[in-house]
Formats: C-alpha cells, sequence, structure tokens
C-alpha cells in the first residue's frame, strides 16, 4: 500500500469509529513499512482530534520478520517523537503482535522501553486454541498468558486482546497482576474463534474492556453494537439471561478501556475529567419510549444514533456531520482508490 492507501484506509477507520462513538482509538499497526508509514496513522489522528494509542506492532520471529534493531529504534523514535504530542491527545504502545511471532528476548526490552516511558503493552493473544497450542509446544508446556507472566510482562500496564481460550491458572494471573483482557465479542464470532470467558472474569476482578478488533476480523467499528453484543454472549455463554447487566457493558465500553491505559481523567463523567463524549439521538422508533435509559443505550441504540463526539472539549462532530473532513469526498476517494489498489494487486484485471 502506498502512503496514500495508508492515509485514506486510517481516516476511514477513524471515521467509523468515530461515528460508532468511540472517542478514544487503541491501534495496533500491523504494517510498519516505513517511518513514513507510522506517522500518516498519527497524523489522521491529529488532525480528526480523536485520542489515539498507537500500539507499534512487531514480530522478530517467522515471516516477516524485523530485526531487533529495526524494532528498537522504531519504537524509540515513536516514543521520542509522538508519545504525548497533539496536547497529550497522541501515545504510543508497544504491540508484539503474537507470543508465538516474538522472542521472549525481544519481549522483555520492549516492554522495558514501554515501561521507561510510562506506556502499555498491547498483544493479541489467547485467541484460538491452535495458537495457544504453538505456545505450549514452544515453551515447554507454559501457556501464553504463563510464559508472558514467567518474563514478568504482566502488569496493570498490560492487554492481553482477546483471551478467549484461558485456563483457570491463566484467569488467575490476569487478576493477580490487575491486567488487561480486551473483549472482542464480534471478531471472536466472525472468525469462530470462541467466547472469552468476561463473565467469570469480570467476577474474578479482571480488568475487561471492550474492542472491536481490526477491519481484517471484524465487519464494523461501531462500540455501541460492541456493548450489545457482549451482553448478550455473556448470557449465552452462561445459560443466564441476568450474566451482563447493560452497566457492565457501559463500563466495558467506557471506564474500563480508560483504566486498562492507566488513565482516570477520560472513560467517565466527572468533574475534573476530560470533556471527552459521545451524544446519541434517542428520539427514534427503535429506541423510543425509553424505560431505563442504560437499558437503552446498550440494547436499543445503534452507532448511527451518535449525533455529537467531543474530544477533549472540542466538537469532532455535530448533527452527524464530521468538522475536520468532507466525508462525501473521503468516500469517493477511497472508492477510487479500492478499485487501484484491487487491480495493482492483480484481484481484479
Ligand atoms: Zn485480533
Amino acid at each position: 500500500m502506498t502512503l496514500d492507501d495508508i492515509r485514506l484506509a486510517c481516516t476511514l477507520g477513524m471515521v467509523e469509529s468515530m461515528r460508532g462513538g468511540a472517542t478514544t482509538i487503541i491501534q495496533h499497526y500491523k504494517l510498519p513499512f516505513s517511518r513514513e508509514h507510522s506517522d500518516v496513522v498519527l497524523q489522521v489522528a491529529e488532525k480528526l482530534g480523536l485520542r489515539l494509542v498507537l500500539a507499534r506492532g512487531w514480530a522478530d520471529q517467522g515471516s516477516n520478520a524485523e530485526s531487533p534493531a529495526s524494532i528498537m529504534d522504531d519504537l524509540e523514535r515513536l516514543f521520542a517523537e509522538w508519545h504525548g504530542a497533539a496536547s497529550g491527545r497522541i501515545h504510543v504502545a508497544n504491540g508484539p503482535l503474537a507470543p508465538w511471532r516474538c522472542s521472549a528476548e525481544m519481549l522483555q526490552r520492549t516492554t522495558d522501553l514501554a515501561r521507561r516511558h510510562a506506556a502499555v503493552t498491547h498483544c493479541h493473544m489467547n485467541e484460538t486454541q491452535a495458537e495457544v497450542a504453538m505456545t505450549v509446544e514452544a515453551q515447554s508446556g507454559l501457556r501464553p498468558i504463563e510464559w508472558f507472566a514467567s518474563l514478568g510482562l504482566l502488569g496493570d500496564d498490560f492487554h492481553a486482546v482477546h483471551g478467549v481460550w484461558l485456563s483457570e491458572r491463566e484467569c488467575e494471573l490476569l487478576a493477580q497482576h490487575a491486567a488487561t483482557v480486551t473483549h472482542c465479542p464480534a471478531a471472536n464470532m466472525i472468525l469462530a474463534s470462541g467466547i472469552a470467558p468476561v463473565v467469570k472474569l469480570l467476577g474474578q476482578g479482571v480488568n475487561v474492556a471492550l474492542a472491536t478488533d481490526g477491519p481484517a476480523s471484524n465487519d464494523g467499528q461501531d462500540m455501541i453494537e460492541m456493548m450489545r453484543l457482549a451482553a448478550y454472549l455473556g448470557r449465552v455463554s452462561t445459560l443466564d439471561a441476568q450474566a451482563m447487566s447493560p452497566r457492565q457493558a457501559l463500563d466495558m465500553a467506557t471506564v474500563n478501556g480508560a483504566r486498562a491505559l492507566k488513565r482516570t481523567d477520560i472513560g467517565q463523567l466527572e468533574i475534573g475529567a476530560k470533556a471527552d463524549l459521545a451524544l446519541l439521538d434517542l428520539n427514534a422508533a427503535h429506541i423510543q419510549p425509553i424505560g431505563n435509559a442504560l437499558s437503552a443505550l446498550v440494547y436499543n441504540a445503534r452507532g448511527s444514533d451518535v449525533d455529537t463526539v467531543c474530544v477533549d472539549g472540542r466538537i469532532l462532530m455535530a448533527n452527524k456531520q464530521v468538522s475536520a473532513l468532507d466525508e462525501d469526498a473521503l468516500l469517493a476517494e477511497c472508492r477510487e482508490r479500492a478499485a487501484h489498489l484491487m487491480r495493482r494487486a492483480g484481484i481484479v484485471p
């Protein structure tokens, strides 16, 4: 993909996320072709006004492995140039792509570096049974969370994204270390990965945050829909219609996400907190009449009901119009570039 392709794809993705009510996005960036490719993502977030945590993806094992020097240099550079940029709206994180693609030494070196910058580590793991088996075989019987715990990676600055297949011991380790499990209900269903034991984890005191996962493993970036799916999955997996409350679903989408980033100034409406808000228009046939506002938000509302988005006191979308760009022009440009990309890739003649 060219720099222009990346810029358009990121802009479209971030606009879609904003339309789904997101004010802060963690992007686990998978394609670090060059510093320009990473920078263009950060520039788009800066322009749109969203909060962005760029978890710089890396893998030093297997196909397309990157050299340790290149990973460390680019991470150091990103921390120096971007961590805390755009009046503190942009942060950088350590983003090992998956346990079976990373060496113990690089996991420890990058986590140490992230900790020196008070930054988090974000890794997609325990998503499928096959992936867990690969780590068990490679690490003398240790499951991924056990292996990471033995390396000193777990802490309140660690995110295990997915956490679908977790043993009893792994759940205990996550709770003990105050780590976060990032639950991606739609992606887990689309890819038939399984159902994360969210109700159990919440019961054990594990911080569970909610996410969409990327567009390659999800058909949408609608966080309002994710709340409903998380509540439904919590119920069907426990055969208990009371298993997950609308409050728990809302907390996973807001304050638990903030806790994952070690932030107390976002994710909740509090005096002194940042003015990061999404306002929804609830005057719609699929929502009215409202008996309970929380239930209406989680079970009835849709991303398309988001009317206004505000980050750090700045209005980024009002009356369903994004302020920073002409969305019709963006969609037209994306259509044209996508067709061009398909031709260049040989997918269409
Ligand atoms: Zn994923």
